[in-house]
């Protein structure tokens, strides 16, 4: 049997839910899966690796790249530009690999509307309080930051019946939502309609 191009996972929810933790575990857990790197003009906190974590730009040339066309989707967060580069996730789904990126909210269904077959997953926390908890004990932003962010939050909570998976991440207990969002990776690859046309013809006739 043979598949198609890959599978795009776009793990989406508010700032603060875990989607970098959470994802990052993913991506240990599976080394085949590519994660598409997004440009932002935010400047980088420590830790934070040019490439790796983002692409750093400066507002001009994230501004030229957009209106060249080069992103599949971007979106103006907390005074902040953030876009996800086309070329690599057309590129890396043609050669057949699985991909995911984690946009905020209008991000991920900005990318369903370009690639319908993306399947969404809305992260969230078992409480919204512990949205502040997070944002405060990772010390990354100010508090006027904090504030803005959470929202945002409020506001992206109300798209979640535009998303096909919701994930929660209980407090203390990642790896639960960790082997969710495994599981759900995996079921996805066994869809039926996931199988290019001659293989399953292959099927039909054996
Ligand atoms: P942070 O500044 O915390 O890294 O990201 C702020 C928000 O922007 C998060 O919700 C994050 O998921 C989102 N984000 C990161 N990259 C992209 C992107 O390429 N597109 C969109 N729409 N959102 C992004």
């Amino acid at each position: 049997m043979i598949a198609g191009p890959g599978l795009l996972f776009v793990v989406s929810g508010p700032s603060g839910a875990g989607k970098d933790t959470l994802v990052e575990a993913l991506r240990a857990r599976m080394p085949r899966l590519r994660y598409s790197v997004s440009a932002t003009t935010r400047a980088s906190r420590p830790g934070e690796r040019e490439g790796e974590h983002y692409f750093f730009v400066g507002r001009d040339e994230f501004e030229r790249r957009r209106t060249e066309g080069g992103f599949l989707e971007w979106k103006e967060y907390n005074g902040e530009l953030y876009g996800t580069p086309r070329d690599f996730v057309g590129k890396t789904l043609a050669e057949g690999y699985d991909l995911v990126m984690k946009p905020e909210v209008n991000g991920a269904l900005a990318t369903k509307s370009a690639f319908p077959d993306a399947v969404l997953i809305f992260l969230v926390p078992d409480r919204f309080t512990h949205l502040r908890d997070r944002l405060l004990a990772r010390r990354t932003e100010t508090n006027e930051e904090i504030a803005g962010r959470l929202e945002i939050a409020h506001q992206e909570m109300r798209s979640i019946r535009n998303f096909d998976y919701i994930v929660i991440n209980e407090q203390g207990r990642p790896e639960q939502a960790v082997r969710d969002l495994h599981a759900i990776l995996q079921a996805e690859r066994f869809r039926i309609h996931r199988y290019t046309d001659d293989s399953l013809e292959n099927v039909e006739h054996s």
